[in-house]
């Protein structure tokens, strides 16, 4: 059971490092910044699908892509070996949300004022499914590498994934339109009769979350738990596990 355990975490770390060298050949599927350049000329563009995916992923599957296949969760996950602090969380988290209106409103504008989408292009605007054809292409993209690596490594693990990603919104999003609706999902639950109080999950957590806490209370859901499985594999008394359901949480 043990070994299992620790193999769905090498499995995990193994995507996760997969995507982050394959970043440079997907990155113009993720980009912040031409979803609005394709706005403003109404394209419906490669990363405006993704995100739109995402969305829905987070109906179903919550924040699993932060916890298992994202780029920007690899290159922090890689910073956890130099510098593995705890980010500060709570009303920071917050910062994301008012960087993510921001962006939301000006790509809502720029559409509007483009006489709505028209056309649907995912391959805009280099007409290659590789991102990253040219080597000025890279300039943009170490620009956000830099951001990603530097957020982590001065203030902790995941910081990006707390304070700077563009993503995240459309997944929590989706996680609680399925927690109002309690539409069957995937998300942990608590047995917390067999915690033990070690604080062997919250030591671990990626985003650093006070899971102990959280299970001694019976409330493992929080916007900002990835699903990584860290607390379930981590847990020496099995009082946190995977399961698919419909779920009963404050909203
Ligand atoms: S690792 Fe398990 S036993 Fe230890 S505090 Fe966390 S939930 Fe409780
Ligand atoms: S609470 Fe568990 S599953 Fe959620 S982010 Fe922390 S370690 Fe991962």
């Amino acid at each position: 059971m043990v070994r299992q355990m620790k193999r769905r975490q090498q499995v995990r770390r193994s995507l996760l490092l997969a995507a982050m060298l394959i970043f440079p050949l997907i990155y113009y599927y993720l980009s912040p910044y031409l979803i609005v350049e394709a706005s403003a000329r109404g394209i419906v563009n490669g990363s405006f699908i993704v995100f739109a995916l995402l969305l829905v992923s987070g109906l179903i599957v919550g924040r699993g892509w932060c916890g298992w296949v994202c780029p920007a969760a690899g290159l922090q996950e890689a910073c956890l070996a130099v510098q593995n602090k705890p980010a500060r969380t709570g009303r920071l988290d917050w910062i994301k949300w008012g960087i993510w209106g921001v962006w939301i409103g000006v790509i809502a504008a720029l559409a509007f004022a483009a006489g709505g989408y028209r056309v649907i292009d995912p391959l805009y605007p280099n007409g290659a499914w590789i991102s990253i054809i040219e080597p000025a292409g890279f300039m943009i993209y170490y620009v956000v590498v830099g951001t990603i690596v530097w957020l982590s490594l001065v203030f902790g693990r995941r910081a990006f994934c707390h304070y700077g990603c563009w993503m995240a919104p459309f997944l929590i999003i989706g996680r609680q339109v399925r927690n109002r609706l309690k539409l069957p999902a995937l998300h942990l639950q608590a047995k917390p009769a067999a915690c033990a109080g070690c604080n062997i999950c919250t030591r671990n957590c990626p985003m650093s979350l006070d899971v102990m806490q959280m299970v001694k209370s019976n409330a493992l859901e929080d916007p900002e738990c990835i699903l990584c499985g860290t607390c379930v594999d981590a847990c020496p008394k099995s009082a946190i596990a995977y399961r698919f359901s419909s779920i009963r949480v404050q909203v």
